[in-house]
């Protein structure tokens, strides 16, 4: 689904990515963890291609992501993101939000766009806010319509950077359910999360980060109690 080869970010001078090799198999779900600094966002938004690579390749579902790529709208509508900060558009109601991009990208007609919206919605259990508008919805209410919002693009993959850390701890709960439940329906997903039961319970391996290369990568179950390396270990220490 996805392949990425010698992947190389700069910004300016610095080496934000420094030769990443990395492959998701459909079907897979891939935790990303690392300090701040360590390049998991910037590696997340190469895949989405918000960030070009200075070196090094990048294959979504088939298509290598270059300067030269006239398809990139079809790469991104393949690819679902849900970021921290839930990026709805707040002058557009839940469903709104949820239609838009159905509509506009892949010329969904109003009432297919609406009749897929209202599915979603119910998936993510927010049907009943579907009129509201987003500064009326708790945070994580938000963050399950932002989930919602990328699902309606029937994406092959879905990307997720900290979708819980600018959550109350009680609204945490209800988003991790979300995404354990879109693991459990065999999506695609790399998620940048610190969350540990989530990563137990739904990852086929962790990729631990720092400094812009992968430093190691394993089992959940294995990394968490027994990581290899000093910068693993010093890393989990902090966030236990
Ligand atoms: P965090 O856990 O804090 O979100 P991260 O692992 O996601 O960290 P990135 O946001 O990918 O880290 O940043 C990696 C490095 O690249 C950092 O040193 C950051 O300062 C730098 N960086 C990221 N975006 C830019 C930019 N647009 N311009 C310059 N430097 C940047
Ligand atoms: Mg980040």
């Amino acid at each position: 689904m996805v392949i990425i080869e010698h992947l190389v970010k700069r910004f300016g001078s610095f080496n934000a990515l420094s030769g990443i090799n990395l492959t998701v198999a459909k079907g897979e779900k891939i935790v990303l963890c690392g300090p701040s600094g360590s390049g998991k966002s910037t590696l997340i938004r190469c895949i989405n291609h918000i960030e070009k690579h200075d070196a090094g390749r990048i294959v979504v579902d088939g298509i290598e992501l270059t300067d030269r790529i006239r398809d990139i709208n079809n790469v991104r509508s393949e690819v679902g993101m849900v970021f921290q900060s839930f990026n709805l558009f707040p002058h557009l109601s839940v469903i709104e939000n949820c239609m838009l991009a159905p509509m506009k990208v892949r010329g969904l007609a109003q009432a297919e766009a609406n009749d897929r919206a209202m599915v979603l919605l119910r998936k993510v259990r927010i049907h009943d806010q579907a009129k509201k508008y987003p500064a009326q919805l708790s945070g994580g209410q938000q963050q399950r319509v932002a989930i919602a919002r990328a699902l309606c693009m029937q994406p092959k993959i879905m990307l997720f950077d900290e979708p819980t850390s600018a959550l109350d701890p009680e609204m945490v709960k209800e988003v991790l359910e979300t995404m354990v439940e879109l693991a459990q329906d065999g999506m695609t997903m790399v998620c940048v999360t610190h969350e540990m039961g989530f990563a137990r319970e739904v990852a086929d391996r962790v990729i631990f980060m720092d400094r812009g290369s992968i430093v190691e990568e394993g089992d959940p179950r294995t990394f968490f109690r027994a990581p290899n390396t000093e910068r693993a270990k010093a890393f989990l220490n902090q966030i236990i």
